[in-house]
């Protein structure tokens, strides 16, 4: 396996399930649809985060680390899953989340990830709007090395060169999967934030000579913006591979979909939530795959993808942010 010499630590449930959305398909009377339920990762609840932290803390474990620290809002998928990896370890972990401008007021603080970050025994600090996370992190950072400790960073989102490995190996999980069931597809949609996600599955299918668009619709940034922040991440993850670095044409990111900012949806967004929900049982968010799937359907209803087509989508996890957005999500 061409990851293996990469530290990894065992923390999800794999292969995660690859599973048709038929009643979806024949709802839209578009493509055959399908799902890779990386929701299903496991560890306090799961989500795309468990794998970037996989090889993640296997570098921090590497390096004598023993306090796991990283930045994000206050409903952070990524933190839950930092703060449960960093408890199934044994580690200390401590967070810095900024609250989001235009979300829910109501238990958007208190409930939802940021409940679970407390309960996993994270070390929670909960940052204004117009503060940096980063530098308050590494203020604190740096205290924490004063006093002897060894604290080990993670960027938001996971995305750096290591956390994207987790999708590198996702790529090789997918397409022996599909192989198996003798499926070939032509299109992935995902969301994406950070871009570790879309950097790994782009570095993993160009390892497999699988060359299929791989279509990340933004849940934050324009088309230029996302692009432009993939790059960073992409180059760093096909340097550790010895790759050579996509073009920019390779590089498909949706901007679409994200408005008005990041963390709030719209209606495209809440509908997707909600058809997903009635037709298939299947829980998607109102911050990232709610945006996703409306990019699918979307693309279904323009006639991008057609009948004769087979699209997987990515689910990337988030459930545990509905319970905050209670109140956008019901009438
Ligand atoms: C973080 C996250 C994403 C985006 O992944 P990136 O690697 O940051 O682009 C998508 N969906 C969910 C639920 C997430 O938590």
């Amino acid at each position: 396996m061409p990851l293996s010499r990469f530290p990894r630590i065992n923390l999800s449930h794999l292969p995660t399930p690859l599973e048709p959305l038929s009643r979806l398909s024949r709802e839209l009377e578009g493509p055959e649809i399908y799902v890779k339920r990386d929701d299903c990762t496991g560890l306090a609840t799961g989500g795309n985060k468990v794998r970037k932290l996989e090889f993640l803390l296997g570098d921090a474990l590497a390096n004598n680390c023993d306090t796991i620290m990283t930045i994000g809002g206050l409903q952070s998928n990524h933190a839950r899953q930092t703060a449960a990896a960093a408890a199934k370890l044994g580690l200390k972990c401590e967070l810095f989340l900024v609250d989001i401008p235009g979300t829910p007021r109501e238990g958007y603080g208190t409930n939802g990830n940021i409940l679970l970050d407390r309960l996993l025994g994270a070390k929670v600090n909960i940052l204004h709007a117009d503060t940096s996370p980063l530098s308050a992190m590494e203020m604190r950072a740096s205290a924490i090395e004063q006093a002897g400790g060894k604290p080990y960073i993670i960027p938001m989102g996971g995305s750096n060169g290591i956390g994207s490995l987790g999708y590198v190996d996702c790529a090789f999980e997918l397409v022996k999967q599909w192989r198996e069931k003798e499926l070939d597809f032509d299109y992935i949609v995902m969301a994406t934030g950070s871009c570790g996600t879309q950097a790994g599955m782009l570095a993993g299918l160009a390892m497999q000579d699988v060359s299929i668009p791989v279509i990340g619709v933004s849940v934050l940034a324009n088309e230029a913006e996302q692009k432009a922040r993939l790059r960073p991440v992409a180059d760093e993850t096909c340097d550790l591979l010895d790759l050579p670095h996509f073009p920019d044409d390779q590089v498909i990111c949706n901007g679409n979909y994200f408005y008005p900012s990041y963390g709030v949806p719209n209606e495209s967004t809440l509908e997707a939530v909600s058809l997903l929900a009635r037709t298939e049982a299947l829980l998607l968010d109102p911050v990232y795959t709610g945006k996703g799937m409306a990019g699918l359907i979307d693309l279904v209803r323009q006639g991008i993808f057609t009948k004769n087509d087979r699209v997987l989508f990515l689910h990337t996890g988030g459930q545990a942010a509905l319970f905050p957005y209670e109140s956008m999500l019901i009438d």
